[in-house]
């Protein structure tokens, strides 16, 4: 019988019969939790507070549960273990969500958000009788967060290189305004070429030890955006660009991993 069980953060093979198992409880008990690499998939905010609004009059949180959805089965599909942090009725804090991600000692860690931009860009409109807002000027593309206050932050750039890898062979470019040096962006980025950008204070990155991303997928107040976003095949596509790095996150970051 073949197990894997983990130890320190490596999956060691084991060959055991199944009446040795039943002499060792324990090594029964950690061989069910960590059988599978585990990611901890965090669907970004709540439903009272529901971050970003669209151009549509639809809550940033409706899109990231969707999305994480959507994700969850085709990232099992490839082997891994998929912890939600929250259902979409749940209210949980931030530091909750770093904590399950801590207590089970995940592999990786990836929250899931949908972007908006600096308010001077944004004009409130009315759409089916709700409010929504829209940008005055193009706002598009996706962007990787990593902090450096975060436990294993090399893991962490290293997991944001894989997936803006893959991600921009779809087409897709990364959006740089939040680099742009106005009050309340400023953001340092890390790779222009990527999007990837540092934000070393984001609760969710800092509070995590395990290697942790947030991910914008696309810029929800902005009409072309929104409907790219809101499209089945480019949110799938999108999709399994993240199950692609993930799938190659263990051979492409495994040094990175080691010096944290
Ligand atoms: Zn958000």
């Amino acid at each position: 019988m073949l197990f894997l069980v983990k130890v320190g953060k490596d999956l060691k093979l084991k060959f055991m019969n199944f009446k040795r198992l039943l002499y060792f409880p324990a090594v029964l008990f950690i061989n069910f939790l960590y059988a599978e690499p585990l990611l901890v998939l965090d669907s970004g905010h709540t439903p009272d507070a529901a971050g970003a609004l669209g151009v549509r009059g639809i809550y940033e949180v409706e899109y990231n549960d969707r999305f994480v959805a959507e994700l969850k089965p085709q990232l099992e599909a490839i082997g891994y273990q998929v912890v939600l942090t929250r259902t979409p009725e749940q209210n949980i804090s931030l530091q909750q969500r770093a904590r399950i991600a801590n207590q089970l000692n995940a592999n990786l860690f990836l929250s899931i958000h949908h972007d908006s931009t600096n308010e001077r860009y944004l004009i409130p409109t009315v759409v089916n009788n709700l409010p929504a807002q829209r940008t005055i000027e193009p706002f598009r593309g996706f962007s990787a967060y990593i902090s450096n206050k975060n436990g294993s932050p090399f893991s962490s750039y290293c997991f944001a290189e894989n997936l803006t890898k893959q991600i921009l062979p779809l087409g897709r470019l990364p959006a740089l305004y939040h680099a742009d040096p106005i009050k309340g962006e400023n953001r340092p980025l890390l790779n222009k070429e990527y999007g990837i950008y540092r934000y070393d204070n984001l609760a969710v990155l800092r509070l995590t030890k395990v290697p942790a991303v947030l991910l914008e997928i696309g810029v929800i107040p902005d009409e072309e955006d929104e409907a790219w976003v809101n499209n089945f095949q480019n949110r799938y596509n999108m999709q399994q660009a993240i199950v692609r790095a993930v799938a190659d996150y263990q051979d492409n970051c495994i040094k990175p991993y080691l010096i944290d």
